[in-house]
């Protein structure tokens, strides 16, 4: 209850943002690092602990029954998944959060039985794929069950007992993930993947793509304006909250209103090429909110 309260004090929409050093390749092609923070601060764990210090009442609010959502936002290369899933190492916020929430449950066994289950879905070019179905071409919906419960039928729900579990379950979800390659990053993978996380990739809209790749850039740029203009609604508090204007929005509706509460990581790279003054204002909007 104190943790929900310091919460509610705080506000349920919260953003953090991590900013990476310079890389290697950065630095031997004498790129100018644009953005000024205390790296040595930043370290591998200064940051995250703070980060993580935000992210671990939120299980808590998880297991008082309050929709939780936490997402790290950012072009790829500049940090989502060294903040969600860090290395072996270094945990990420993910490993840690779910840590929590069993530990949390564990705890609790004597007043509460929680069945925790996990989805793996994606949402590519404004279709829902199950990640976790044996059946992949079945044509998934969402659908509102009562106030505040959206759901979708006939999604693979797999129970998990302990964080070993979740893993093996979010690795055999993310293997069959739509993953392609374009002109800017070979790897990138360019779909909305949730579990009990969320990996959120932004490809820039100045990537030179034709055909099938350009009706995904467009696809993946309206999830994301359509994402934003659901936060500035919720910040403004507006009486009207767009969420039906893509998938993304529509299934995190749950989740970024009413009483939920979301915290979203604003990853950046510091080099200046990859300024792009548009977004810049964008985020300095969204970080003033
Ligand atoms: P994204 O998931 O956004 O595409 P990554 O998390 O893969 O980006 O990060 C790109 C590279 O930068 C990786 O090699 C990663 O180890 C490194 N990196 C990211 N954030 C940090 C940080 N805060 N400190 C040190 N290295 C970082």
């Amino acid at each position: 209850k104190l943790f929900n309260q310091v919460q509610e004090a705080r506000g349920n929409i919260r953003v953090f943002c991590r900013c990476r050093p310079l890389s290697k390749t950065e630095h031997v092609a004498g790129c100018a690092s644009v953005v000024d923070f205390d790296a040595a601060k930043d370290g591998e764990l200064g940051v995250l602990i703070d980060v993580f210090a935000d992210a671990a009442p939120m299980v808590i609010s998880v297991l008082d029954g309050y929709n939780v959502c936490i997402f790290a936002y950012g072009q790829t290369g500049t940090g989502k998944t060294f903040t969600m899933e860090g290395t072996e190492a270094n945990r990420g916020v993910n490993y840690r959060t779910l840590e929590e929430l069993f530990r949390i449950s564990k705890e609790r066994k004597d007043t509460c039985t929680y069945n925790i289950s996990v989805s793996v879905l994606e949402v590519y070019n404004e279709q829902i794929r199950d990640l976790l179905a044996t059946e992949t071409s079945k044509k998934l919906e969402i659908k509102q069950a009562s106030e505040g419960f959206h759901h979708i039928p006939g999604i693979v729900e797999a129970k998990v007992e302990n964080i070993q579990q979740v893993w093996n379950v979010l690795q055999a979800g993310s293997s069959a993930r739509a993953v392609g390659s374009n002109n800017v990053n070979e790897h990138s993978s360019r779909s909305h993947c949730f579990g009990l996380w969320t990996w959120l990739e932004v490809r820039l809209a100045k990537t030179d793509v034709q055909g099938d790749r350009l009706k995904e850039a467009q696809n993946i740029n309206r999830s994301l304006s359509a994402l934003g203009d659901v936060i500035s609604a919720l910040a403004n508090k507006s009486s009207h909250i767009p969420y039906r204007n893509s998938k993304l929005t529509h299934l995190l509706q749950d989740s970024l209103g009413g009483d939920s509460k979301t915290l979203i990581g604003v990853e950046l790279g510091p080099a200046r090429k990859q300024i792009d003054t548009n977004e810049l204002q964008k985020l300095k909007t969204m970080l003033e909110k």
